[in-house]
């Protein structure tokens, strides 16, 4: 991870790199911050900048042979410790060790912005909660006490450091006091209230703010390659959160899939035509169950905000504006004479979905009655 990958952080960015230029690298730092916020991807640039053999005054150069394995994770003077628990691989005495290989994939995935939950579906544990355990702080240890193989520092990142629990604590805290020399302890974590006044004490804190709003923004371009305007909508709700920016942004994202999709089927509906009404039923079983469901109960948003519209109460929809306009021109079309039935239409759709019914037939079923409907007079 090169400091230039970092979103936004240029504070903490300059007093991370300062800190090297200065010679004064704290051998345990605590990077505490909110979730979202980039903590382990600056750890692993911190991580990568001061083992750079040719970084320059404001970033590691990213070829050196220590660049490369940093970046793949797989230095050998990088070490990782973070919450686990049992799943399906795994299923007793669950410590990080036994996890490398399934976190340098779900770490380079996701570009080291990553969240605990993210994490637990990623190793699917369900509704299980992750510890540092024991186990994680010997075997921590033990690979600490080696000489470091290549590096000037040796670095331990440990992950979610709140997740420590009292025994694994008590094991690290002569470590973290006196450690092997040229060793860097980066503890990482959301929650102050939650950590260990043991291991907090012996740390120095490096806080981590939220992301600016516009670095967000920015960086939202770049990935999606998206509008301004679209960005922004992202952003304004994220509150300095990456992880929470990039699901506004998706969500956004099948809010106009499904406006555009459905508007089309209407479309179809209205003119009757059995055989574009096929094809469009073909590319509907493809996307997907989840989609096809997120569809369906679009759906029955449409008929309700008929209703509503028929009621003039039109203030009520909150929605862009040409979704505004096509509710709208739809209303006329939604009526008590036909309501329950579009209504049920929708809903069963769903549940058929859920029972795993082919959605091509589905859809080319749900076009057939939806023709009938939308003829019924007010
Ligand atoms: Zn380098």
């Amino acid at each position: 991870m090169l400091f230039a990958d970092i979103i936004g952080q240029e504070g903490t960015k300059k007093k991370l790199i300062q800190s090297v230029t200065d010679s004064r690298v704290s051998h345990a730092q605590l990077m505490l911050g909110p979730p979202g916020s980039g903590k382990l991807a600056l750890a692993l640039a911190y991580a990568q900048f001061v083992n750079c053999t040719n970084r320059s005054a404001h970033d590691s150069c990213g070829s050196c042979p220590s660049c490369v394995k940093m970046a793949r994770l797989s230095h050998p003077d990088l070490h990782f410790v973070f919450p686990s628990t049992t799943n399906k691989k795994v299923k007793k005495d669950p410590e990080s060790n036994l996890f490398l290989e399934e976190w340098r994939s779900f770490v380079l995935q996701e570009n080291a912005y990553v969240g605990l939950n993210q994490w637990y579906n990623f190793l699917g544990v369900e509704n299980k909660q992750g510890t540092i355990f024991t186990r994680d702080a010997n075997e921590l240890i033990r690979k600490l006490n080696f000489k470091a193989y290549e590096a000037e520092y040796k670095v331990a990142i440990i992950w979610m450091a709140e997740k420590i629990n009292v025994q694994a604590a008590n094991k690290m805290l002569k470590v973290l006091e006196e450690p092997p020399d040229k060793t860097l302890f980066l503890l990482i974590a959301e929650e102050q209230e939650q950590m260990l006044s043991t291991v907090k004490s012996r740390t120095l804190m490096v806080k981590i703010p939220r992301i600016s709003d516009k670095a967000i923004g920015n960086a939202l371009i770049q990935r999606f390659q998206c509008r301004e305007a679209e960005a922004r909508d992202a952003t304004l709700m994220a509150n300095g959160n990456w992880l929470e920016a990039v699901r506004m942004y998706e969500n956004n994202e099948e809010e106009k899939f499904n406006f555009q999709t459905f508007q089309q089927w209407m479309r179809l509906c209205f003119r009757g035509s059995i055989l574009e009404l096929t094809d469009f039923s073909a590319t509907i079983a493809g996307i997907g169950r989840e989609r096809q469901k997120s569809l369906l109960a679009y759906g029955l948003n449409v008929f309700r905000n008929g209703l509503l519209v028929n009621s003039r109460l039109n203030e009520l929809l909150r929605l862009p504006d040409d979704e505004k306009e096509f509710n709208t021109k739809f209303a006329p079309f939604v009526h008590t004479n036909n309501i329950l039935d579009l209504v049920g239409l929708m809903e069963e759709g769903i549940t058929h979905i859920e029972r795993n019914a082919h959605a091509g037939i589905l859809f080319m079923d749900s076009s057939l009655k939806m023709i009938k409907l939308l003829k019924i007079k007010p």
